[in-house]
């Protein structure tokens, strides 16, 4: 099937039972924590658009049985937006396939590699963010969000009503589908530790999940994937034990790394194969080598292995000796088990991750040296006999492990679909199979889309920032701000903002990254994340030329020519009488290039006559604002330095400055060079300049 654009209707229609129905998942390939996200947001976003964004009735409710990470991110979607829900979850916790889960580390975009994307820890969602972390933490992360949003509807409005009713270790026994008045209603009856009640819903949407791994149940000494185990431990009392890894996915095969790596983790896996000086065509090579595999539909079962064997075979001589430096567990003897009979047919690319795949193609290759072999053939369970594989009885003393994937279709009650409903999921099961992308989610909306639909009041254009970079940014400008308060011993009128520069779908901006600091109080979160054109006003003067601009109004015969020249309006953007501006971009040098962008630009403004108007030298505002904002680089530097700080190393276009000053500020000292004009000094600018980064984003 073509990958073309789906309309929201045809996007629903792969998830829809019927009309007010519908089930987050179960059959599409793709299924992360992540990419789980992203498709109930996929899901709420189509909703909003065809159907809720035109309903009025107060008391409509959403219904949503299953509080995992689907479950609990529509419902926060959908209350942020003003929805009433109701949420049916089954144990007495949410999330708790992962909840305490401490052995698995979940990455957002782990999958994506070796593009570069990866390296982003974040999720970047706008609602229930998180960072690659320990499953247990990324659990408390999302939970920490649903809190807030929860904190958050309870203090909306007068009467304080609440619109969330949470229902817990619920045990649904029946619903029922009525129609009144031409409105359909569910009746959901279920029994709690407190009883039988029914609840009422209008729209109804199942995030009941893809089940509990196949066999788990039988082998009872293997825990399930999210339970905690010790295979990274090494086993106190065998001499030598075999562990039966059953299943080539990417849950068997991060236990059978875990068994043989020390302390296995990816930052330690991709620094050997990205890093390297010997082969740094390496990475090329595998990008190119997804890509094309990805790209053919048709492409047979076994193409990673062709693919990975015509590659220059150093690189995995390199790579195996380099992961065994590091330490590798030799004590163990493992079997890798799947049902092809050969190892080639098992690197499926449409159910393994591409890392994975070239991890375990490189160490069945070196496998003697490490007690590692492939086995293939069917493994059963048999009351009495034990595990047999291809009939027969496996090693005395074998520890299996079953990742056979989940039973997905024995994961939804039947009651739950009966009659038409029935064939409806066949339907789906069919859409989604047919809709096969290679496990990729792609998100339907911008994260502008959402923040607007979650508040409307807001007004304005948002985008995604991460809580690390508006942090940093912001110790140094209220620093800043109450430096200027003790510079003027006269309360002075004033406020300071920091912006980056983004680069969102192919469009440049500058983003708020901290609040208004000054002689007004912060104003809150309300404009932090805010975006605007690049081009805009007197901060996108810097953010374009990379050139600092003073523009004095009082000093302008021509003001509101200029202003209306940089895009200002005196209404919008609050321009008062004797409102004075001072913008001072921070460069930063463009990778692999001596030409610079405007990382980030600092802008002062003020309603005060005087405000900037002190003799030159050096004890002027304006010394006081560079010498500050050269503490904040030098500080930035010093972290990244010695590893305190990372910057994120994203596909980023960087709008390169133009050094050129638009004609409008021909002729004027302050505008040629203000630093200059007012200080009387010759700055350092390369004291300005971050390091070998542009993309402003602390990770
Ligand atoms: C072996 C394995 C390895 C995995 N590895 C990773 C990984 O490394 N990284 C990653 O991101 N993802 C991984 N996943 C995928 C991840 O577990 C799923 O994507 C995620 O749990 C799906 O979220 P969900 O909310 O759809 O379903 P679930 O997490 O299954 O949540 C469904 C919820 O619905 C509740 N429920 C079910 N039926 C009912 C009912 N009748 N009434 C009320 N409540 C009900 C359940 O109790 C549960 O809380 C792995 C999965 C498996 C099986």
């Amino acid at each position: 099937m073509t990958k073309r654009e789906l309309t929201d209707r045809q996007y629903l229609q792969l998830f829809k039972i019927n009309e007010n129905k519908y089930l987050i998942g179960i059959y599409q390939d793709g299924i992360t924590i992540h990419k789980q996200q992203i498709r109930a947001l996929n899901i709420f976003h189509a909703l909003y658009n065809t159907k809720l964004k035109a309903i009025k009735d107060p008391g409509y409710t959403i219904g949503i049985i299953g509080g995992g990470v689907a479950g609990i991110t529509f419902a926060t979607a959908a209350l942020e937006a003003g929805y009433n829900v109701t949420l049916f979850e089954k144990k007495s916790i949410y999330l708790h396939m992962q909840f305490g889960c401490d052995i698995r580390k979940i990455h957002p975009n782990l999958y994506e590699w070796p593009d570069r994307r990866y390296s982003n820890p974040y999720a970047e969602l706008p609602v229930l963010d998180w960072k690659h972390d320990s499953a247990s933490n990324v659990v408390k992360q999302i939970l920490r969000g649903w809190e807030t949003t929860k904190k958050k509807i309870r203090s909306k409005g007068p009467t304080g009503a609440y619109n969330l009713i949470e229902i817990l270790s619920c045990d649904i026994k029946s619903i029922e589908q009525n129609v009144v008045k031409n409105k359909t209603r569910f009746q959901i009856k279920y029994e709690t530790p407190d009883g039988w009640a029914v609840s009422g819903c209008d729209l109804l949407i199942f995030a009941t999940g893809y089940g509990v791994e196949r066999g788990v149940e039988e082998a009872a000494d293997t825990p399930s994937y999210w339970r905690n185990d010790y295979y990274a431990q090494i086993e106190l009392h065998a001499a030598t034990k075999t562990y039966i890894v059953s299943g080539v996915g990417d849950g068997g095969l991060i236990d059978l790394f875990r068994l043989k790596i020390f302390d296995f983790s990816y930052e330690q896996l991709l620094d050997i194969i990205e890093n390297n000086r010997e082969y740094p065509d390496l990475l090329r090579e595998l990008t190119r080598i997804k890509k094309e595999v990805l790209s053919d539909e048709k492409a047979p079962v076994n193409t990673f292995f062709r693919k990975f064997s015509d590659l220059n075979q150093s690189y995995y001589k390199y790579i195996f000796e380099t992961i065994a430096s590091k330490g590798l567990f030799l004590d163990n003897e493992i079997w890798l088990n799947d049902l092809s009979m050969d190892f080639e047919q098992t690197l499926d690319h449409k159910k393994i991750s591409f890392l994975h795949a070239f991890l375990i193609f490189i160490f069945i290759r070196f496998g003697k040296r490490i007690n590692l072999s492939y086995h293939g053939g069917l493994l059963v369970f048999e009351k009495g006999k034990g595990y047999l594989l291809n009939g027969k009885p496996v090693p005395e003393n074998s520890f299996i492990i079953i990742r056979h994937g989940t039973n997905r279709d024995g994961s939804i009650p039947s009651f739950y679909f009966s009659g038409s409903n029935d064939a409806s999921l066949k339907v789906i099961k069919e859409r989604q199979e047919k809709y096969y992308n290679h496990g990729v989610v792609v998100r339907r909306w911008s994260n502008a889309d959402l923040i607007a639909i979650f508040n409307p009041a807001l007004n304005k254009r948002y985008e995604y920032l991460n809580a690390a970079t508006s942090v940093v940014c912001t110790s140094y400008v209220s620093g800043l701000s109450n430096l200027i308060k003790n510079y003027y011993t006269e309360k002075a009128n004033f406020r300071v903002a920091l912006y980056r520069q983004i680069y969102v779908r192919g469009e440049y901006f500058f983003q708020q990254v901290t609040s208004y600091f000054g002689s007004e109080k912060p104003d809150g979160n309300n404009s932090i994340g805010q975006v605007f054109t690049i081009d805009r006003g007197n901060v996108g003067q810097s953010f374009t030329t990379g050139r600092p601009t003073l523009i004095l109004q009082k000093e302008e015969q021509h003001f509101d020519a200029l202003i209306r020249a940089m895009g200002l309006s005196k209404d919008l953007d609050r321009i008062k009488a004797d409102k004075s501006f001072f913008t001072l971009p921070i460069l930063a040098p463009v990778k692999g290039s001596r030409i610079a962008a405007a990382n980030l630009v600092l802008s002062v403004e003020s309603q005060d006559l005087a405000f900037f108007e002190t003799k030159p030298g050096k004890d002027n505002i304006i010394s006081l604002i560079i010498a500050s904002t050269l503490g904040f680089v030098e500080t930035i530097s010093h972290h990244i330095k010695f590893n305190e700080l990372k910057m994120a190393d994203l596909d980023f276009e960087p709008l390169v400055v133009n050094n050129k000053l638009p004609p409008y500020f021909h002729g004027n000292p302050c505008f040629e060079d203000p630093c200059k004009a007012y200080t009387g000094l010759e700055p350092d600018k390369s004291k300005l300049k971050l390091g070998n980064f542009y993309s402003f984003s602390i990770i």
